[in-house]
Formats: structure tokens, C-alpha cells, sequence
């Protein structure tokens, strides 16, 4: 399988260089050059499969080329043994045709786990293989930071950068960043917004002479790894529940709803992907108004979505405006000079086809936790919230309604205990964790300070 950049001006490439590489070396967002394409009978068949062997079936029409079957399938099974339920992605009836799909059973108890534990054991593989080292930079909300710890600290010749917003993820969230105790781990309190952050890792990437010296790669979901390893849960809940469902996400960066887009261009039946945001809600004014425009950055009760930038939307743009590399490049260009872009009737209307949008503010969240919690007994934590509230909305569907539940509660016992007056209990991955060390560095929000940093700790 080839790919190919949104902005139309780099090279095809194959899995494994996109793997290695993130982003692409126009700017742009790697695409595969075609969907691959399942059956509704190969779909059918997904129903009672193991979800690893489901995640094989897909992935590997993706790494065809780079990655023989039997090390595709040893790094699938690797990924997922620190898995908590044996389902890998378990699918909850909440009553009245709405379903929980729980994400968060990996060791960081988000659903960044699924995709970046994939991603590390074939990035090991893949680089062993090419020689030389490589530096990670991600840039995270709150999530995706642990998850890449949990995947790659600890291994050879890989060094990782961990940028958070300071102040702006929860306790929990920071502990599990800057508790490892790796050496090849380096966490960075960035003093400005995830946006900053986001912002910061593209600025060293289009210093190619830094990019290229250091070995840059990135992990976030511009990476399209995390993208196809994503799109696997669409396809395991729609055949777990024999039909097509519509799907409601919480969404920060477009990355895990993108995925179900993908998922549905593979020839998955998707009855609707719902984009549920929380007060940052750039994609629901697009979707809604047709003005994709950034504002200023509000903290939330759910902090791993408080983005104004999304940067997977232009993985979606490109295709909406079939494919039209010439048109994305101008668009992202002008995005990036006015920070808006009005969106074309043609564009528009091929992502209504696809997408609606609800945003909900802290009050919301907090009243969807708190009558899930009533209805069913069941504590969910403020970003599935969001998506909860989203479902409420969407009134009587003939589909059944799936929330992708993509953390786990104990994440946030601060926004729980708002809700339903005490905090969910710990469970055993996190425990004692109050009690370590923590290393990280506080950094002003230049992004020469950030390449001074990562130049002395690669050469330290
Ligand atoms: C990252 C994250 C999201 C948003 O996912 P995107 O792919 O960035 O849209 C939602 N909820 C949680 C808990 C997350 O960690």
C-alpha cells in the first residue's frame, strides 16, 4: 500500500516510512492512496472474532509491504496483553438503544492506548530495521502523553518529548507522564495551550535541517497509524451489533472521529458519525455555520479536548473536496494566515452528508454523568460526558447509538465528584502513583527553547 500527502507535493511512500515519519515533508497529512475495501459478508464475519484478529484483517491491508503477516500479528497480540478486558474494546448497553464503547481498558486508561501501543511495537520493528535513532515530539491534551510513554519508554534508541499544556491537565493525567521513570522519557510543561504545543511540533518539522538531524517523528494522530489502527472498533461494535450505528465522538483533535470516516470509506454501513465537542467548539461551528474559525481556548471539565486547531479536519477536507490536493493546500495556507476558512458549499455539503455536531458546556457534562449515573449505576468520565450529552440530543434514531467511551473515570475525580458528590474508585494502575518522583521541565512557549531542550538532552 502507498500513501500520499493531502497537500499533493511529497513523494508516495510506503507504511513504514509513514510510521517513521508523521507528518509528511510538504506539510501535509498522509492518506492511503486508496481505501482499501471490505465486503458487507467480511464485515459480517468480524462478529465473535477476537478483536486482535480483527485488527490483523485490517491492518494488514495497510502494511502490505512493509511489515510481513507474522510480524504484524506478533506486534497486534504484543499490544494488547496489558489489556484489562479480554475484549480489547468492550460495547455496553446503556438502555434505550444507546451503547457505551469503552476504549479505556489499556494501562494508561485512555483510548489513546488502542492506537499508540500498535503504533510502538510496529515503530520498534521499523526502526531496527532502518538503523538509527529517532525523536519523538508529541504534543498532548492531556492523553496522548502518557500513552506514548507507556508505549515507548524504555526502548532502544528512541527518545521521547512530552509536551502538556501546564496547569491544564488533570493531576492524574500529569503523575502519569512525569512518573516514568524512564531515561529516554522528557516531559516539557509548555506555559501556553495545546494549540501552542500542536503549534510548536509542526514549526520543528518545517525546520527541516533540525527535523532531519534529530530524526523527527511524530506520534499525535496526524500520524496515520494511529488512524488505521482507530478505524478497528468501528468495524468490531457494527458487527457486534449487526447493524449500522450511529456513532457519537468526543472529539478534540478530529483524529478518533476521522477514523470512523475511514472506516466508512472501507466499506463499513455507518449510519452517522456524531462530532461531539465540549465549550472548544471549533468543529461544531464548522459543521453548523460553515466557518471553520479558532478562537481562544477555554479549560474544561475536559481538558484532552480543550483544542481549537483539529488537525485530523484536513484529512477530512481533502477528501470532501474529492481529493483535490490544490485546493487543501490553499485552504490550509489561508487558515493558517487568518485563522478561519469559509467553508465551499460543495465541501460543506459533502461533510453534512457525513457529520452533525453538538457542543456541550461544563454544566452539560456534568448533568450527562450524573443521570448515567442514576440510570444505570455506571460512573463515565467528563470527555464520554460530552458525547453522552451529544446522544441526548440527537432525539429518537432508527440506528442504534454508540458513544465512544474514550476514558477511564478515575482519570478525572475532580469533575466526577462535581457530579455525583464522590470520586470513582482508583483502580490498581493507578495506585501509589501520588507517591513517585516526578521530572519534568517548565518551558515558555518558544519554540527555539524547545529545540535548545531537546538539542541538550539528546546530546546529555
Ligand atoms: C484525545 C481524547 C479525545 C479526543 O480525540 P481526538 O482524536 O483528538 O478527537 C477525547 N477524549 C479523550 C479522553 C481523549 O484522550
Amino acid at each position: 500500500m502507498q500513501f500520499i500527502s493531502t497537500r499533493g507535493q511529497a513523494p508516495q511512500t510506503s507504511f513504514s516510512d509513514v510510521l517513521l515519519a508523521g507528518l509528511a515533508p510538504d506539510g501535509g497529512l498522509y492518506l492511503p492512496q486508496s481505501w482499501p475495501q471490505f465486503s458487507s459478508d467480511e464485515i459480517a464475519a468480524f462478529k465473535g472474532q477476537r478483536y486482535q484478529d480483527v485488527a490483523f484483517t485490517i491492518l494488514s491491508r495497510f502494511t502490505a509491504g512493509s511489515f510481513r503477516d507474522g510480524e504484524l500479528r506478533e506486534a497486534i497480540e504484543a499490544a494488547y496483553v496489558d489489556f484489562d478486558a479480554p475484549q480489547i474494546a468492550p460495547l455496553v448497553d446503556i438502555g434505550n438503544g444507546h451503547y457505551l464503547l469503552e476504549l479505556f481498558h489499556g494501562p494508561t486508561l485512555a483510548f489513546k492506548d488502542i492506537a499508540l501501543q500498535v503504533l510502538g511495537q510496529l515503530f520498534s520493528r521499523a526502526l531496527a530495521r532502518r538503523g538509527g535513532r529517532a525523536t519523538i515530539v508529541a504534543a498532548t491534551s492531556g492523553d496522548t502523553g502518557s500513552a506514548a510513554i507507556a508505549a515507548l519508554g524504555g526502548l532502544p534508541n528512541i527518545n521521547v518529548f512530552v509536551m502538556h499544556p501546564k496547569g491544564r491537565v488533570s493531576e492524574v493525567q500529569r503523575l502519569q507522564m512525569t512518573t516514568s521513570a524512564h531515561a529516554n522519557v522528557h516531559n516539557i510543561a509548555l506555559e501556553g495551550s495545546f494549540d501552542d504545543a500542536q503549534g510548536i511540533v509542526k514549526s520543528l518539522f518545517a525546520d527541516t535541517a533540525f527535523a532531519s538531524d534529530i530524526s523527527l517523528t511524530a506520534v499525535n494522530s496526524i500520524n496515520f497509524a494511529r488512524i488505521a489502527a482507530q478505524c478497528v472498533y468501528y468495524f468490531t461494535a457494527t458487527a457486534a451489533l449487526g447493524k449500522p450505528a450511529t456513532f457519537v465522538v468526543p472529539t478534540g483533535n478530529f483524529g478518533d472521529i476521522f477514523a470512523g470516516e475511514a472506516a466508512s470509506r472501507m466499506g463499513l454501513d455507518v449510519a452517522r458519525l456524531v462530532i461531539a465537542t465540549n465549550a472548544n467548539d471549533i468543529m461544531a461551528r464548522a459543521l453548523n455555520e460553515g466557518l471553520y474559525a479558532a478562537g481562544a481556548s477555554h479549560a474544561t471539565l475536559s481538558p484532552s479536548m480543550d483544542i481549537q486547531v483539529a488537525s485530523n479536519f484536513e484529512r477530512a477536507l481533502f477528501e470532501a473536496s474529492n481529493r483535490d490536493a490544490d485546493w487543501t493546500v490553499a485552504a490550509m495556507n489561508d487558515f493558517a494566515a487568518s485563522r478561519r476558512l469559509a467553508l465551499p458549499p460543495g465541501v460543506l455539503q459533502a461533510l453534512r452528508a457525513r457529520y452533525s455536531a453538538y457542543a456541550s458546556d461544563d454544566t452539560e457534562t456534568r448533568a450527562a454523568i450524573a443521570a448515567v449515573h442514576k440510570e444505570t449505576g455506571r460512573i463515565i468520565d467528563p470527555h464520554t460526558a460530552v458525547g453522552v450529552a451529544a446522544a441526548r440530543r440527537l432525539g429518537k434514531t432508527p440506528s442504534p447509538v454508540v458513544v465512544l467511551s474514550t476514558a477511564h473515570p478515575a482519570k478525572f475525580p475532580e469533575a466526577v465528584t462535581q457530579a455525583i458528590g464522590s470520586p470513582p474508585p482508583e483502580p490498581r494502575r493507578l495506585a501509589g502513583m501520588k507517591n513517585l518522583p516526578e521530572r519534568l521541565e517548565i518551558l515558555g512557549n518558544q519554540p527555539a527553547l524547545i529545540k535548545q531542550f531537546i538539542s541538550s538532552r539528546l546530546a546529555g
